[in-house]
């Protein structure tokens, strides 16, 4: 089992966070939470990238679909009304096109962050998917304000700054697929000999 210090994450700036002159400020957040930085680079992707960056299949989407419908209800907004469609499939199939017109819209950064649960650690400092709901002292409560409600009205995706790997399995297929082996630096910070 490798060491817990060793886990590796995949954090992406999205379009609006480099636009927003962010970038700075979200790496410091990483950086200062004794996370370490082990690769890290800017690049405008094209949309066969972002489709086979997230998952394509059928439960993936269907989740995309289930998290937007459950918004919708927490606001008594009428999905098939504002949609056309309740289908958590149909849904999902929707955002995840909206969210590749999202992500190649403009230049983004992409780093590998390694450390101690780090998966769920960078997810924690980003915060949940919907701004709106994200607390205060995380990326996306304390830089954005959206929600589905909203950007799906606009028919576009939710500008939420950041994308962090979820799970293991997506953090091994991301890291890979963004980063090739000798892009990705081992080296030691300061904090290692502390924590
Ligand atoms: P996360 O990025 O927090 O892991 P998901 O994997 O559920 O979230 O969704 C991927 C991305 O799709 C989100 O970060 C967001 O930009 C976009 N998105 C999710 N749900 C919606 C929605 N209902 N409407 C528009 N965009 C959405």
């Amino acid at each position: 089992m490798l060491h817990p210090k060793k886990e590796r994450t995949l954090l992406i700036l999205k379009p609006d966070a480099v636009k927003r002159g962010l970038a700075g400020e979200i790496v410091s957040r990483i950086e200062s939470r004794g996370l370490k930085i082990i690769a890290l680079r800017m690049f405008w992707a094209n949309k066969d990238q972002i489709d086979r960056h997230y998952p394509q299949d059928e439960k993936w989407i269907k989740r995309l679909g289930e998290k937007t419908l459950k918004n919708y209800a927490e606001y008594n907004f009428d999905a098939k009304k504002e949609l056309g469609s309740d289908d958590s499939l149909v849904v999902g199939g929707m955002v995840r096109s909206w969210l590749i017109d999202y992500l190649t819209s403009g230049p983004m950064v992409k780093m590998v962050i390694e450390g101690i649960h780090a998966i769920n650690m960078v997810r924690k400092i980003a915060g949940p998917t919907m701004p709106a709901e994200a607390d205060m002292g995380t990326i996306r409560g304390d830089f954005s304000v959206d929600d589905a409600t909203a950007a799906n009205r606009d028919k576009r995706s939710i500008r939420n700054l950041v994308h962090a790997s979820e799970t293991h399995e997506e953090a091994e297929h991301e890291i890979s697929f963004w980063f090739a082996p000798e892009e990705i630096f081992e080296y030691k910070r300061a904090e290692d000999d502390v924590m």
